[in-house]
């Protein structure tokens, strides 16, 4: 092998496996699912959450940017409902401390929680609104925006959540990002209004539920449109930031988003519609504060602070703990 060839082979390999994370929707579609739940809030509420669509945008990806430096983030994000066996929505209590009484916390945390941690984000953002608390109301927004938007992309529902156990590797990524990059332009984001939720907990779960109900889809067309394509034909080579990788083709892309009849698109739909009806709950339960008097206010310096270092400890790597979960 070439000199050249070696390096080709070289790039090739780490763009691949470094293009598309296993985490969510990835950074592409997070940002864009809190962006535009924003326009589907009524009146009262359109107005603070559009002063700050800057913030709820550019903050929806942190949750997964704290995955690998806080302890027990990583579980928020998922839910391995397959690991309770047969009927596992029959099986496994909506009820926290139900569950934990029958299956204990340590194991609830190991195949991930997202559905229970929706609920209790809810309580913050909540307390947040009632105490006019601007800071707190726009992180926990934004943060929560992302776990739900997490909670609606099948992959997030399964111990095969990377196609690992099936020979799949890479179909985390490929559904959630790489078919919204190529084809997210022509969705359509007329999606209407946001609507009170009465009751959290089972909205979470009803939506995890339906996750699950996708995910042999989500992986059978995969298998059967790799057995019609051929290895060439699957892949090919891009450019991305100036490095050549090797990602799922177009034609396969399109092929797959074909075959899964829009399936992408109505999840990233039912995700905006779901994070606009939630913070429009969060606020009405609240008691409907009045957002005018915070429409001003900027973010304080201690959540700056925070915030700057977060991001010192993501960019320099430092790691407090090996998180478990869903990571390659
Ligand atoms: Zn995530």
């Amino acid at each position: 092998m070439s000199v050249k060839k070696m390096l080709l082979t070289i790039i090739f390999c780490f763009g691949f496996f470094n293009c598309y994370n296993t985490y969510s929707w990835g950074f592409f579609g997070h940002k864009l699912i809190n962006r535009m739940a924003v326009f589907t809030l009524p009146s009262p509420i359109i107005g603070f959450y559009k002063k700050h669509i800057e913030y709820v945008t550019e903050h929806a990806t942190d949750p997964d940017s704290r995955r690998s430096i806080v302890k027990g983030e990583a579980a928020k994000h998922y839910i391995d409902i397959d690991h309770y066996g047969e009927t596992p929505f029959e099986k496994v209590p909506r009820n926290w401390f139900k569950a934990i009484e029958k299956y204990s916390e340590d194991t609830l945390q190991s195949y991930g929680i997202v559905p229970w941690w929706i609920n209790v984000m809810m309580l913050k953002l909540t307390a947040a609104f009632r105490n006019e608390n601007i800071d707190k109301v726009l992180k926990y927004s934004a943060d929560i925006g992302h776990y739900i938007a997490d909670s609606h992309v099948p992959l997030h529902t399964t111990e095969n959540y990377n196609g690992q156990m099936t020979n799949q590797k890479g179909i985390h990524g490929f559904w959630e990002s790489r078919v919204p990059e190529l084809l997210s332009e022509n969705y359509d984001y007329w999606i209407g209004k946001a609507q009170y939720i009465d009751n959290i907990s089972d909205r979470a779960w009803e939506t995890v539920e339906q996750s699950f109900a996708a995910k042999d889809s989500v992986l059978n067309f995969e298998a059967q449109l790799t057995s019609e394509f051929g290895g060439d034909q699957k892949f090919a080579l891009e450019q991305r930031n100036g490095v050549t990788i090797k990602t799922y083709s177009e034609a396969f892309t399109k092929a797959y988003d074909k075959k899964l009849n829009g399936m992408v698109e109505r999840r990233m739909r039912l995700s905006i519609i779901t994070v606009g009806s939630m913070w429009y709950t969060a606020w009405v339960n609240a008691g409907q504060p009045n957002l005018d008097r915070l429409e001003s206010k900027e973010l304080s310096d201690s959540i700056k602070k925070a915030q700057a270092a977060e991001e010192y400890l993501w960019k320099t790597g430092t790691k407090l703990e090996k998180v478990k979960g869903h990571e390659d």
